[in-house]
Parts: C-alpha cells; structure tokens; sequence
C-alpha cells in the first residue's frame, strides 16, 4: 500500500519505478548504464575522500567570509584542489563582492549590577559610536508584532524580537523565523529604534550567537543589530517579565569596507558524447568569519568535488559535462550565483539540471526535483537507483538552493537531495560550525547519492525539459 501511495503523491504521470523495476529508466538509461550507478552508489558508500577534502579546507584555510584574505585563500585552495584531483578546465571567474567585517560586539545590562550577554552583529550591520549605545528595551514576540506598533512606542528604544526558531528536519524552522533577523533592524528602524537585538535563529541552547545576512531597506535608518545566543535572549526575557524598565548598552565597531574582488572556482569532468550540455553541481566557497566554516559550506564543497571526481575515473563517463560551481559570497548577497548565471548567457539553455549542497553534513533523505512534468518518471528512476539508501517520497516541488535560484529563474530544472537539518542549526553561523560536527561516513553516504543523481543526469538520453515562467519564479 505504502508503496502506492509514494507512486501517486509524486506524479500521476509518473511511470512507478518501484512497481515496475523492469522499467525503471525506461529508454532514458541503458541496463548498463543503471548498472554503473549502482556501482557508484555502492563504491560511494564504502568510502570517499569527502572527509579528507572538508579537512584540507578547513585546515588549510579556515574561516573566508567574502573578500577576507580567508576567502583569496579559498580561491587559490579551490584552483589547486580541483587541479590536483584531475578536473578538467579549471578556472576562476572574478565576481566582485561587499566587504564588511565585524569588529567587536558587547551588550551589556546598563545599572549598578551591569551583566553582560552574548551577542554577535549581524552581517552588513552597522556599528555604534565608539560610547555604544543605550536605551530601554522593547520585547516583541514577531516581525508582524513589530510592525504593528506605532512610531511612538518604539522610538529611542532598543527593540528586541524574541521568536524562538523550531527544530526541524527539513529546515522549514529556519525558513520560517529568518525574517526576523533579515528585515528586523529596517522595520524597527523605521520605527524610530536606536538598536535590534534578536534572539539567535538557530536551535542552540549552548552560548553562541548566529549570525547571517541582514538587509537594510533604502527607506529606514540603519541601525546596529545584534543577534543574542539563545540563554542569553532567555536571560534578557526574564529581566523583562516582571513588567519594570530594563535598559541595555550596544557597542559594536562593525562596519563596511569597500566592495573587493573574489572568484567563482569552477572545474568539470568532460562529457564523453555531449560535453557542452552541462549538469551543474554547486556549493559555496566563502563562509561567515565566526566558525571554521566546515557544515556551511566546507561539506558541500567536498561532497560535490568528490561525487563528481569519482564519476571522472569511470570507465566509461557520461554523455554530458559535470561542472563543479563553487561560488563567491553565497552568505553576504549571492554574488558569485548571480554573476555566473549572468555571464553564461545562451549557455544557460544547455543547463540540463542543477543541483546544490548547502545544507551541512546530514544524511540524504528524500529526493526532491523541479522538472518539467514529463521528466517526473526520470526522478523516480533515480530514487530507485538510490534505493538502498531507503530515502522517502519527495515531490516536484523542490526549491533548490540560493545559488541555483538565478539558473532557476532561467528555466534550468532542479534536482533537490534533501539532507537531514535537524541538527544543522545548532551550530549553523556560529563559533561551533567545525571539523568536529561532521561525521565521515555519513559524509559518504551524501556523496554517494549526488554521484548517483549527477550521473544518471549527465547519462540520461532525454533532458528535464525546462521550468515554465510560472515555475521559474516559484520559490
Ligand atoms: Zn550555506
Ligand atoms: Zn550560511
């Protein structure tokens, strides 16, 4: 029954691979062909140098927020990696990016007992004078409940927006709370506020703050904001509860620097029938400055070097080109994405499929795609190949990540490998984002069905078709 019921949820005109094995691929892959995949699989998952190449970069390079001497190191890492591990058409592709750096942050409780909380800016936040600043705190539990408040309430005040994110597997948590740290300080700007404090959006209970992007709007004051780890927007909540005034004192020197150059690294393994057809594996190179950078996204660069290298020493490689992305400053505006979907020009219609690894270093568990209709039945195929890794049902609703979103908006189908997020933001942005939250063998698995998925797709006689101007803007 279970069964049935996976066939019909992804498509009606999906031809059921798991009731009809006979026909899994149909005429889009030859028995050979499927063989190969598993053989792949398999080869995959009893092991991989993925681990070795998160540590090299981890180590050799560390933290490389965009246009941080961390990130040139990145680049020159990235053009060697992907040279030594036999890429073809190695190069970079300059894209120029912001620059801000952080400084130093401290909020403290202003009073006789003065306590301190953690606290780190947000990227693209501005600073305070070298004084700080200090005002009253205003709690709020949302954006909307934010913004519902008249000037009068929130002018001069230090506002706080204390909405916890949820745990989830697929990342929705996130999704659902990120507003508040993204356009937070421009709404309580807008309202006359003097500072923004949030509460971290990650899932943490340890003591570190998350950063990530904030967008000022042209029409508010920038004003600093500040994220606070999860005890301390606990702490701060709890002096607020019985109802009495509390004021707090912001300092933080962060502040922007003028845009500089960085590069998209690209690398491919040839197609051996069709090598300008392209299948399109991404991640990103830079990172935020507080971690290493190893979950977001060290383990994504590994996971789609290594699953495209190990299908360049096949025997027999695939009809079309898989070329490795990574790009420039995914964190601090998706420059590198942007600039590569406006530099491919009419190539952008020999894109057969993208795909991206940024979402840490959790098992695949479900095959997700957008893809025309008709290519749906492909999809199953290729979570048939991928049958031992028992994944579950997904549909033709996929996303797709933030730096395929441009190639996306350009009709290029999607394939989506859903990887397990429940941990991914306890450490996601922070000091904790290390070598030591990544677990090989499951790093494994991750390259097993991205080799399997890139494979099929740079195999597969028939394309994805492409997205529809309604589906091209679906996100
Ligand atoms: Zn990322
Ligand atoms: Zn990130």
């Amino acid at each position: 029954m279970a069964i049935v019921v996976r066939c019909a949820k992804v498509s009606t005109l999906a031809l059921c691979a798991v009731l009809a094995p006979a026909l899994a691929g149909g005429a889009d892959w030859s028995d050979q062909q499927l063989a190969t995949a598993g053989a792949l699989r398999d080869r995959a998952l009893s092991g991989t140098s993925a681990y070795e190449h998160v540590t090299s970069l981890v180590t050799e390079v560390g933290p490389r927020s965009a246009g941080s001497s961390g990130d040139a190191a990145a680049v020159r890492w990235a053009l060697n990696k992907l040279g030594s591990l036999g890429f073809s058409n190695v190069r970079s592709q300059d894209v120029l990016v912001p620059r801000w750096v952080r400084g130093h942050a401290e909020v403290t409780l202003a009073g006789p007992v003065p306590q301190p909380l953690v606290a780190a800016a947000l990227g693209g936040s501005v600073g305070t004078s070298e004084d700080g600043v200090e005002a009253q705190v205003l709690e709020v539990a949302s954006l909307d409940a934010l913004n519902a408040l008249p000037a009068a309430t929130v002018g001069g005040k230090i506002v706080f927006i204390n909405q916890r994110m949820e745990r989830t597997r697929d990342g929705a948590g996130y999704g659902a709370t990120v507003k508040i740290r993204t356009e937070g300080p421009s709404a309580a700007g807008h309202l006359g506020a003097v500072a923004v404090l949030i509460r971290s959006v990650g899932t943490s209970g340890a003591r570190h703050a998350h950063t990530g992007t904030t967008r000022y709007r042209v029409d508010a004051p920038r004003i600093p904001a500040l994220a606070l780890s999860n005890p301390d927007a606990d702490q701060l909540a709890r002096w607020l509860k019985p109802g009495k005034p509390v004021r707090l004192r912001v300092k933080s020197t962060a502040r922007e620097l003028p845009a500089t150059w960085s590069a998209n690294v690209i690398g491919e393994i040839p197609g051996s029938e069709r090598a300008n057809e392209i299948v399109l594996l991404g991640a990103h190179l830079d990172s935020w400055d507080l971690g290493q950078g190893a979950i977001d996204d060290g383990a994504g660069v590994a996971i789609v070097m290594e699953a495209a290298r190990l299908i360049g020493r096949l025997e027999r490689k695939p009809a079309r080109t898989v070329r490795v992305v990574l790009f420039a400053n995914e964190e601090f505006g998706l420059s590198g994405a942007n600039e590569y979907a406006r530099l491919i020009g009419d190539e952008a219609a020999r894109h057969v499929v993208a795909m991206e690894a940024d979402i840490g270093a959790g098992a695949v568990w479900r095959v997700q795609s957008k893809v025309a209709p008709a290519s749906v039945a492909a999809v199953d195929a290729i979570r048939e190949a991928l049958k031992p890794l028992a994944l579950e049902a997904g549909d033709n609703e996929a996303h797709g990540g933030s730096d395929i979103g441009p190639l996306r908006a350009l009709g290029v189908p999607i394939l989506d490998l859903s990887q397990d997020a429940t941990n991914y933001f306890d450490v996601h942005h922070t000091v904790d984002d290390t070598l030591a939250q990544i677990d090989g063998k499951t790093l494994n698995q991750v390259v097993a069905a991205y080799a399997v998925a890139a494979y099929l797709a740079a195999s597969k006689n028939g394309d994805f078709g492409r997205l529809s101007p309604e589906e091209k803007e679906q996100r």
